[in-house]
């Protein structure tokens, strides 16, 4: 069995505790034979701010090149807002993604069905529920130049923000989402605004033509992204794999989030080119939460998008698709026993802790796996 490197950064706040339990479940598959990891950690955010007067040093900056993926937890906190601007927790996660060139944010939305009533939509639309937005992560109008506030000398001032992509930028990014629904249901639906943005012309027909030379087995439909941020709302289930750019796909991702319940349960992955040398992806798993300053230290966060990040990991690094299936089981098996952290309390009269969570899913994956 091939020993993958891995790369842990806790980070602040809650991300030590939900990392926490996160490695008993990778103490758990490297006991049962099912994974080995040569396993590395460091620091990030707030807490390396402490240590380097920097939110990543170069050593860890290192250790992440060198990783088959690198698994992180969360970043920032009061104790951090004076800091300058470029040492702020946050930069360590913006230098990760730009030097990792990590251009695929994948971000899951799945209920489940024990789950259902956490929603803001009703249960039957929301229920088994089971879709990947891959929003474009480095370009677009995010980084776009020019990007300025020039004063116009009249008492007026004016703001540009510049939307570019180029051909190369969104074959990439058409290329992953055409992957996984090949691992999937085998539908893609592409959103852009093809109606207003030159953008938008441009993202249909490289979408359309790389769809038409490499993946006619796929199914591919394209939807204006406005009436595709209705739909997502109106009938989730129709979608499959959405891929978008770097601002839709922010929006959208967040609205997607909000119908599978809470931040607590949402993982995500960022991916990056193959390398032409090692055949491998760089890669970035991360829940999508923040490190949770309110209840930092109290024992109450919810492990469950942490854990489900490292089956992300599973999954789409180290091709364990059924190691990776049977966490996603122990975490639904847990929410079908009634297991609730305070974020998915729901109607649920009795909550419990981190550990406690973590202890549930490790029991549940040995039952699963005896
Ligand atoms: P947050 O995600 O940290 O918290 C939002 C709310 O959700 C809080 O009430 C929190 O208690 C709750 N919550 C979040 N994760 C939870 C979990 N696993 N279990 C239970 N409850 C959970 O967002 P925020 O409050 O806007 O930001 C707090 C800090 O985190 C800020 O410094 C922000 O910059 C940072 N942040 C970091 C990341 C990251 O590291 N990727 C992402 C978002 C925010």
């Amino acid at each position: 069995m091939p020993t993958f490197k891995l790369l842990l950064l806790p980070g602040d706040g809650i991300g030590p505790e939900v990392m926490a339990e996160m490695k008993r479940v990778i103490a758990f598959l490297e006991a049962r034979g099912l994974a080995a990891f040569a396993i590395e950690e460091d620091l990030v955010g707030g807490a390396a701010y402490d240590a380097h007067g920097k939110a990543i040093s170069e050593a860890a900056m290192a250790k992440a090149k060198a990783a088959d993926a690198v698994l992180f937890g969360a970043v920032g906190g009061p104790k951090w807002h004076k800091v300058p601007y470029e040492a702020r927790p946050e930069a360590g996660l913006l230098r990760l993604r730009k030097d990792l060139g990590l251009f695929a944010n994948l971000r899951p939305a799945i209920c489940y069905p024990a789950l259902a009533d956490a929603s803001s939509l009703k249960r039957e639309l929301v229920e088994g529920l089971d879709i990947m937005i891959v929003r474009e992560l480095t370009g677009g109008v995010y980084f776009g130049e020019p990007k300025t506030i020039t004063d116009l000398g009249n008492g007026q001032k004016r703001a540009v923000d510049t939307q570019v992509y180029d051909t190369y930028e969104i074959e990439r990014i058409a290329r992953v989402a055409f992957e996984l629904a090949r691992r999937r249901r085998n539908k893609v639906t592409s959103m852009e605004k093809r109606n207003v943005m030159k953008s938008g012309v441009l993202w249909h027909e490289v979408v359309s033509e790389v769809h038409r030379r490499e993946y006619k087995d796929v199914e591919l439909e394209h939807q204006l992204a406005d009436a595709g941020g209705m739909q997502l709302v109106r009938q989730p289930k129709q979608f499959d794999v959405i891929v978008t750019d770097n601002l839709f796909g922010d929006m959208l991702s967040d609205v997607a989030a909000m119908l599978t319940g809470s931040l607590g349960m949402l993982p995500s992955a960022s991916l990056g080119e193959v390398d032409a040398k090692t055949k491998k992806r760089r890669a970035l798993y991360e829940p999508v939460h923040g490190s949770a300053p309110d209840i930092a230290g109290t024992g109450q966060a919810n492990p469950i998008a942490m854990i489900g990040s490292l089956a992300m990991a599973l999954r789409y690094s180290f091709g364990l698709a059924e190691t990776a299936d049977l966490i996603d089981q122990a975490i639904a098996g847990v929410l079908a026993q009634g297991l609730r952290t305070a974020d998915i309390r729901g109607e649920a009269k009795r909550t419990v802790g981190t550990a406690a969570m973590g202890d549930a899913i490790i029991a549940e994956l040995e039952r699963k796996s005896a």
